[in-house]
């Protein structure tokens, strides 16, 4: 008997639970059910993010917990409970199976079947976000090294796993080189110690555009968040609708299975929401807890039901289906097939499944790393860069030059074009001179200088060779 925490959510939310519950129940599943309370009630309670105390102790005692889709109140200060809860659990892992039911499920796509792994913690969704002048707003993307190393892990240990036969990688490091850079270079470096997985790496637009126009050219993809969070989305919708598709967010102690989708308000309380994408989560994580014999089970006589043309309203069409039911009926129709396969659609075995065990990670050695520039940002409301120029080098010190102006990346100074359009946000970079070093009280040097001259310093970014490397990126143009 394994405990699993788990909430109802709002919405539609009660009807799929008791609906996925209630087959995974019939087929066999060995769970001891603890009910949390989570969102709209407790956001409206003016618990900002969504959840009390008493349940983060339940989810982390349990370990395992299966979540119906909430409703995050509209207006400012609620937090997403989403995000909140991957980033508090360390779920580092999102894991979205995307296959196509042709002909049972009208698709463009009849042979797709992708898994998407998404990294769940870092890049924009670290949310860290500034206003600095009047006119530029920052998002700071944030990818760490064992942020990458683990996830990429996990998708060749998943893919090694499941028998997949291809990993590939999505990022844009053409323009991204540290960030998407660190990404693409962590997942070659992976990719050597599978050498009987193919691997290959595509800039995520094209990739994007491929895998929306020629999915059965992927298998598991594997991608930092932001990417993640809208292909995933994609790939779920070309098999033929979003309200199919469940997920897996794995940590190192704690696991998250949900639906894809959201809370459907309009839908709610009808009977009509189609509890497949819970289901799917729910077989995600009867797989992880080592139920795979039940897993197997309720799987196949889903599949089953679907290719029986019992279908819930979103995905019924006239021609391909046969009978529409509600939830509630679904279920049961669901219930009744356990212990049938599928004739058409081939049959799931989940023999060998289980949680996947990655080493923790374990930090790298210090690399030697020096201060070798410094950008500082200023906001400015001029028009002219070398008129920018003039005043910024006059706080010049120790033969630590301005070496760049760039505005929104751009280069503008020297040899800027008329034509850039500039804002009022403009990097500075001094770099030294002649031989000569820099070090951090140079740089409260520049500061205080600029102060004396009034200019009005936003920020300062630090420039790092890491082992004698530079790492940071050139401006546009330089
Ligand atoms: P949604 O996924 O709830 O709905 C999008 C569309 O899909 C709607 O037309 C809906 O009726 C339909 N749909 C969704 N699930 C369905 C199902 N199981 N069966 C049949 N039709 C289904 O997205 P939304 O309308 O943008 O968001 C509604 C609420 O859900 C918002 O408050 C949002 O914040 C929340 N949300 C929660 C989660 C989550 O908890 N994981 C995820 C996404 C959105």
């Amino acid at each position: 008997m394994t405990k699993v925490t788990v909430a109802k959510g709002d919405g539609i939310g009660p009807e799929i639970m008791d609906a996925t519950l209630e087959i995974i129940l019939a087929a066999g599943a060995k769970i001891e059910i603890e009910e949390i309370e989570v969102g709209e009630k407790v956001y409206l309670a003016g618990n900002t993010s969504g959840i009390a105390a008493s349940s983060w102790e339940t989810i982390i005692r349990n370990k395992v917990f299966l979540k119906a889709p909430i409703t995050t109140p509209q207006g400012g200060g609620y937090k997403s409970l989403n995000v909140t809860t991957r980033k508090f659990l360390g779920l580092y892992s999102n894991v979205r199976p995307c296959m196509s039911l042709h002909p049972f499920v009208r698709t463009k796509h009849p042979v797709m079947d992708i898994v998407i792994v998404r990294e769940n913690e870092e890049d924009l969704y670290a949310g860290i976000e500034h206003q600095q002048t009047d006119e530029v707003v920052q998002c700071l993307k944030l990818i760490s090294r064992p942020g990458c190393e683990k996830i990429v892990r996990y998708a060749f240990e998943y893919a090694k796993q499941q028998n997949r036969k291809k990993v590939t990688c999505f990022t844009k490091d053409n323009i991204m080189k540290q960030t998407d850079g660190l990404f693409h270079k962590v997942f070659d470096e992976i990719a050597q110690e599978y050498p009987e997985i193919q691997n290959e790496h595509w800039i995520i637009d094209i990739g994007a555009a491929k895998m929306a126009d020629t999915p059965e050219a992927f298998d598991v993809i594997v991608m930092p968040n932001l990417y993640g969070d809208v292909l995933s989305d994609v790939a779920a919708q070309i098999t033929g609708s979003v309200g199919l598709a469940g997920s897996a967010n794995i940590g190192e102690s704690c696991s998250m299975f949900e639906a894809i989708h959201g809370s459907a308000p309009r839908i709610a309380g009808k009977n009509i929401a189609n509890p497949s994408g819970l289901l799917q989560g729910a077989i995600m994580m009867l797989n992880h807890i080592g139920q795979i014999e039940v897993a197997e089970k309720v799987q196949n006589a889903w599949l089953k039901t679907l290719e029986d043309g019992i279908h819930t309203y979103d995905i019924y069409k006239e021609g391909t289906s046969k009978i529409k039911l509600g939830t509630k009926e679904f279920a049961q129709a669901v219930i009744a097939n356990l212990g049938n396969k599928p004739q058409v659609l081939k049959p799931v075995s989940y023999a060998g499944n289980c949680a996947l065990n990655l080493p923790i990670y374990k930090r790298k050695p210090a690399a030697k790393k020096d201060l070798v520039g410094v950008d500082i940002f200023v906001h400015w409301t001029g028009a002219d860069p070398n008129e920018l120029a003039q005043k910024i080098k006059t706080i010049e010190t120790n033969n630590i030059t301005l070496s760049m102006i760039t505005n929104r990346g751009i280069k503008v100074w020297p040899e800027g074009f008329k034509e850039t359009f500039c804002t009022d946000h403009w990097r500075c970079r001094f770099m030294p001179q002649d031989g000569a070093s820099i070090n951090k009280a140079n740089i409260i040097e520049l500061l205080k200088n600029a102060l004396h001259q009034n200019i009005d310093t936003i920020k300062t970014e630090n420039l790092y060779s890491f082992d004698n490397i530079p790492a940071y990126s050139l401006g546009q143009g330089q």
